[in-house]
């Protein structure tokens, strides 16, 4: 399926294919800490199904307590999280955050990782009292 996603402030533009089946949610506590939200929603697609059309992201290497690094790419100008993807050489997986695309009610997660450091309060999220907008 494709999808087209901006940032925040328009300066990146971008389209990209993927496959609705792959969305998952990740809820460990980078993911919290960068988002600034509860959780995070992406989906793994190879590098060639993600085409840029403006814009230039930076990207911030994070290396884990393992050694490990990722890259977080984002909109140097707002903020906004893109994607994030393996660091050096060989075949890039992007996980592109699906939330940030015009098609983002169109997805429903098919799974959830890092469930250990999830907030508590989301399994009961439907009681909580809302409003349609702005409260
Ligand atoms: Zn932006
Ligand atoms: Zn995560």
């Amino acid at each position: 399926m494709k999808i087209e996603g901006s940032c925040l402030c328009g300066h990146i533009k971008y389209e990209a294919e993927v496959d609705p089946k792959d969305v998952s949610v990740c809820h460990c506590t980078d993911c919290q800490t960068l988002s600034g939200s509860a959780f995070r929603v992406g989906v793994p697609i190879p590098k060639e199904n993600f085409t840029l059309l403006a814009g230039a992201p930076k990207t911030y290497v994070k290396t884990a307590e393992s050694g490990g690094k990722r890259a977080q790419v984002f909109c140097p100008e707002c903020g906004s999280a893109l994607y994030s993807t393996s660091v050096g050489d060989g075949p890039k997986i992007f996980r592109l955050r699906v939330t940030g695309s015009k098609q983002r009610h169109e997805f429903t997660p098919t799974s959830q990782g890092w469930y250990r450091s999830a907030h508590k309060w989301l399994t009961d999220i439907a009681s909580i009292p809302a409003v349609q907008k702005q409260r």
